[in-house]
């Protein structure tokens, strides 16, 4: 049953292929690193600096303290270097020829190569929501998915702030599919991509989607921000990541949600004028 595991080691035992290993944990790195920091940067500054007294009616709990801050930075790290391990694991896996990752898109039909996209969403979706439910559970939670929730009041960065071992779990969410089915590289790319933006999204303390959003019979299978900020401040219920069925079929979305999310799409309150101005 694990004899994929024993050619990956032998693989790794050989010194060329051992330094290529090296490598590309290198090059994710930095690939993963930069991305990562663009994308929550990137969010942070126009939503928590640029646009932060403008927005400031749809902040949906609290701003992040600083200390806050500096500790996600500090464990997204940690995530960083776990997916880079990881994809080096892929490519341990491509080099023994147990994964494909295929150049052209026309190889195994260009219907699995555009279907491949929204497949992996649906399966990153459960995957996400049964693995959170398991995170959940109490052992797990003491030793593990804890980190997670020390951001009662999340930022941009506490996307990729957990434990490491949870950084595992996440990451696995490429690897596994991989072992059943080929899948392009730019298809790889593309998820890679959805991924960072989701969960950046997820954890951007702001509501950005418009007034009426949730509560739309097609806008509204789909989880906000406040959905998953939710989570952050109450720590149980509205465990979902990409879509709000799991959450309604297994009963544990919050009640409060669409009220929540009303309040913070609610139009900005019109300035108070001074007394002068009002008399004038
Ligand atoms: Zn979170
Ligand atoms: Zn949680």
């Amino acid at each position: 049953m694990f004899d994929w595991l024993q050619d990956v080691l032998v693989t790794l035992g050989h010194p060329g292929l051992w330094r290529l290993y090296r490598r590309v944990f290198v090059a994710s790195l930095v690939d993963e690193g930069w991305r990562y920091a663009v994308f929550a940067l990137a969010l942070w500054l126009l939503l928590h600096v640029l646009l932060k007294r403008r927005l400031a009616h749809r902040l949906i709990g609290h701003w992040p303290r600083r200390a806050d801050l500096l500790r996600e930075i500090a464990y997204s790290l940690g995530t960083v270097a776990v997916f880079a391990a990881l994809a080096a694991a892929v490519l341990a896996l491509l080099v023994s020829g147990h994964v494909e990752i295929y150049d052209d898109p026309g190889k195994h039909g260009l219907t699995w190569f555009f279907l491949s996209i929204p497949l992996l969403v649906i399966w990153h979706d459960a995957y996400s929501y049964w693995s959170h439910r398991l995170l959940h559970t109490r052992w797990l939670m003491r030793r593990v998915h804890f980190v997670h929730h020390r951001s009662r009041h999340p930022s941009p960065f506490a996307a990729y702030a957990v434990h490491p071992v949870e950084s595992l779990v996440v990451g696995l969410v490429i690897l596994l599919p991989l072992l059943v089915v080929p899948l392009n590289g730019y298809v790889v790319v593309a998820f890679g991509i959805l991924e960072v933006t989701r969960a950046v999204y997820s954890h951007a303390g702001v509501e950005t989607m418009p007034r009426g959003f949730a509560r739309h019979w097609l806008w509204g299978r789909f989880v906000t921000t406040t959905h998953h900020h939710l989570h952050h401040e109450a720590v149980r219920g509205n465990y979902a990541l990409w879509f709000t069925w799991w959450d309604r079929w297994c009963g544990t979305e919050r009640a409060d949600y669409l009220e929540r999310f009303d309040a913070a799409t609610a139009p900005r309150p019109a300035p108070i004028e001074d007394g002068a101005g009002a008399t004038a």
